[in-house]
Formats: C-alpha cells, sequence, structure tokens
C-alpha cells in the first residue's frame, strides 16, 4: 500500500496533525485551501506557500509532505466527445480508472474505491479480475482532484460506481467523502455524491446508524433469491431478503429515495415477470430503479436487451408504482462504461496522448481562473 498522503486527512485529522506538532489548529485552513481550492500538486511547494504563516512553512519544509498526485498514465475520449476515462497510476505502481462524463455541460466523475474487486459479480470486468487491494481515502481524493483539474473545475456530481466495492472499504470512503464534501474545499454538496453498492448490508445498515447524508444506489439484477445469486455471488452472504429489509430500514430512518441499479440481460431478467417481481420486492420503499442495458466484457457472454424489452419492463414498473429511468449507454467505445473499467491499456481503441487536452464539453462552464 502506497504511503499515506495529506490527502487522507480530514479537516479535523490535519488540524489534531498540525497540534501534535505544536501548530496551531487555525493553520489548517491556509493548508486545506492550497490543497483543495488551488489544487496543489508538488508537496515541497507547500513550504514556499507565501500566504502560510511562517511556522506552518517551516514545520511544511522540515517534515516534507507526501501528496496523493496519481500520474495519469492514458486518456481516452469516447467518440462523441463526452466520456474521458483517466488511467491513473497510484503511489505503489497499482494503476486504476476514473471515468468523466459530461451531460448538458454537467459534468459527474465516476471514481474508483478500490482496485479489483472481491465481488465476482459475473457480468462485470472489476470482477472478473478479482481484488488487488482498498484505496486509502486520499486516492479517492485524488481521482476527484485529477477529475477536476481536467475539467478546469466545475465538477457537479460523483458516484462511486467505479472499481471496487464501496461499503468493502467503508472507513476510508467515508473519510474521503467528508473530505471531498468539506466546503471549505472541494465542497460537493452530499445530495450530489452517490454511493452504489452491491448489497453489502452491515455496510448500509452503518450508513443510517451513523446519518451519512450521501444518496444510496444499490446493485439488484435479480429478483428472487436464485436469479440473483446466479449474477451476484454475495447475495450467497447477504440474501435478497435480508439486502431487501435493510433498504427498508434505510427508506423509514433517512426518508430518502433508494436508487436500485439493474443491469438488463437479454432472456436473462428483462421480461414483464421480472419486472412485476421487481416491482412487488420494491412496495413500501421510496425508489427509482437504474436500468443499465448490459455493456460487454470479456469474461461474460450475455447480451444488453433491445430497446423494446427495456421499454416494456419500464411500463411494467410504472404499473407498480416504481419510476425509472434507462441509462443511457456512455463511453462504451472506450470501455468507459458500467462493469467495463479493468485498469489495463487496451491497444485498439482511439488513443490521446496524455499532454493532448480534449476539447472542453462545454466552454461557457466556469473554470479555474
Ligand atoms: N460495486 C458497486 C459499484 C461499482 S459497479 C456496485 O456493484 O454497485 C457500478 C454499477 O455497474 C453497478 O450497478 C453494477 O451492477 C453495474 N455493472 C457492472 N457490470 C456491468 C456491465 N457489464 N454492464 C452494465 N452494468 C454493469
Ligand atoms: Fe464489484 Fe460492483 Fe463489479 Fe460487482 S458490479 S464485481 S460489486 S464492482
Amino acid at each position: 500500500m502506497a504511503r499515506p498522503s495529506l490527502h487522507d486527512l480530514t479537516f479535523r485529522a490535519l488540524e489534531d496533525e498540525l497540534a501534535s506538532a505544536g501548530l496551531p489548529r487555525v493553520h489548517a485552513l491556509p493548508l486545506w485551501r492550497a490543497l483543495y481550492r488551488e489544487w496543489e500538486t508538488i508537496g515541497p511547494a507547500l513550504a514556499k506557500n507565501a500566504a502560510f504563516p511562517p511556522p506552518l512553512r517551516r514545520w511544511l519544509g522540515e517534515h516534507p509532505p507526501v501528496l496523493d498526485v496519481p500520474m495519469e498514465h492514458d486518456m481516452r475520449a469516447s467518440a462523441d466527445g463526452q466520456t474521458q476515462k483517466f488511467l491513473l497510476r497510484l503511489g505503489d505502481g497499482q494503476t486504476i480508472e476514473t471515468v468523466l462524463m459530461g451531460y448538458d455541460g454537467r459534468h459527474t466523475a465516476c471514481v474508483s474505491t478500490q482496485a479489483g474487486c472481491a465481488m465476482g459479480c459475473v457480468f462485470c470486468a472489476t470482477g472478473q479480475m478479482g481484488f488487488v487491494r482498498h484505496l486509502r481515502a486520499g486516492e479517492i481524493v485524488a481521482q476527484v482532484l485529477h477529475a477536476q483539474r481536467a475539467l478546469g473545475g466545475g465538477l457537479r456530481n460523483l458516484v462511486l460506481m467505479g472499481m471496487g466495492e464501496p461499503l468493502h472499504n467503508y472507513d476510508a470512503v467515508m473519510a474521503a467523502l467528508e473530505i471531498i464534501a468539506d466546503s471549505r474545499g472541494l465542497g460537493l454538496a452530499p445530495g450530489r455524491i452517490t454511493i452504489s453498492t452491491v448489497g453489502v448490508v452491515p455496510g448500509i445498515l452503518r450508513l443510517v446508524e451513523e446519518k451519512q447524508p450521501w444518496n444510496l444506489a444499490v446493485s439488484l439484477h435479480g429478483s428472487t433469491e436464485e436469479e440473483r445469486a446466479a449474477l451476484v455471488p454475495v447475495s450467497a452472504r447477504w440474501s435478497l431478503r435480508t439486502l431487501i429489509s435493510a433498504c427498508h430500514e434505510y427508506s423509514r430512518q433517512t426518508e430518502r429515495k433508494i436508487f436500485f441499479e439493474w443491469t438488463l440481460i437479454a432472456g436473462r431478467n428483462d421480461s414483464p415477470a421480472h419486472a412485476e417481481r421487481l416491482g412487488a420486492l420494491l412496495r413500501g420503499i421510496r425508489s427509482h430503479v437504474n436500468l443499465i442495458p448490459l455493456n460487454p466484457t470479456a469474461g461474460y457472454d450475455g447480451t444488453e436487451s433491445g430497446a423494446g424489452a427495456a421499454a416494456e419492463f419500464q411500463r411494467t414498473l410504472r404499473r407498480a408504482g416504481v419510476p425509472s429511468t434507462v441509462r443511457q449507454r456512455r463511453g462504451i467505445d472506450v470501455a468507459a462504461g458500467c462493469g467495463q473499467l479493468t485498469a489495463q491499456r487496451p491497444s485498439c481503441v482511439p488513443f490521446f496522448p496524455p499532454s493532448q487536452p480534449l476539447p472542453h464539453p462545454d466552454p461557457h462552464l466556469p473554470r479555474k481562473a
């Protein structure tokens, strides 16, 4: 695991760190601003920052800080220019992927929380590669900073739907989100941050208990125990029944809507009968279903449902009173779609050298001065 960095520290932890070095806690603010408003990338430069109080500069000079600034190993842009996929190399050489999507000039970053994933969902490329390691909080934060730098600022939404299972790396993810949402720095609104989970029930209950403010998405894919277990092996550990009961608890306690993700696989889970069972399963939970036509991966030979089946599925859900959206496919040409992230450098897709910035999708968006 790479060395801990300043980006691992929440504001409170940074204050504590400074206090234990005999510095005033108020010195945390200028340092925080340099990290999260100015997006400083060079540790030694902090010791020379003229805006810092001299004791802070001195301390930084004596204790050169480590920052999480992953190297951009590769960047690919989809043909429509709306999706960019970054292959990032972490401090220990491990690679991960981060995706930046632009819709109507609004940008969403999709970040990874682990290298690989231990959950083994059969249709997911990250699951097919297996688990490598958890990311530290700073390595999650660094992906958001990378997206901000690529955009020149203006990131609106964050989804934890990249590589890995966020609730399997709970503490690091919660620390990262606290840092990302801190209004003294990056300041992303909690309501614009979504955690997606395969259904790690203890993690969902902990979100409720700790009153965590983030949106929750739960990946279901199956409406009976058998159907789900065939796609999502972790169902053997936390059954569909216990998962739905945790969702009821979440819904009751938070009064927030839960997003349910459903990968539509032709002939497998896309019939009106599946939709009817799903509608019945979600009764009493404030829900919105996101239907994701299956994206191709090397290790799974299912195919995506056609538009007709997706529309029929939606109509059936609507009759059951459950709103839904069919997720538009984005970035498939550069393998940046849901479940396609493997952090490898394929050789058969358009390649833009890292130094060549993409045309900004919306030139009118505010950019960093
Ligand atoms: N581990 C978390 C978040 C990362 S996966 C989770 O499973 O929710 C993000 C989303 O991509 C999940 O809803 C997942 O089910 C979906 N997904 C995985 N593989 C896919 C594929 N091949 N096609 C479409 N969606 C896929
Ligand atoms: Fe892991 Fe999510 Fe992929 Fe399942 S779908 S293997 S939980 S990343």
